[in-house]
């Protein structure tokens, strides 16, 4: 498997999808990601918040 590129559909920067992390996903079952890993990173952050807030488990 070689690389992709992916354009950020977050801010729109183009970031590199790794061999490695496409086997991560593809093990995960999930598809590939539609953030760069920045705006990942401030999404998982605010999800994380919400989480707390209303933590239910
Ligand atoms: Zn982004």
């Amino acid at each position: 498997m070689s690389y992709q590129t992916i354009k950020c559909k977050n801010c729109g920067n183009n970031f590199v999808f790794s061999s490695e992390e496409q086997e991560l996903y593809l093990k995960r079952g999930l598809s590939g990601p539609e953030h760069c890993p920045i705006c990942r990173g401030i999404i998982e952050a605010r999800s994380k918040d919400k989480a707390r807030s209303k933590y239910e488990r």
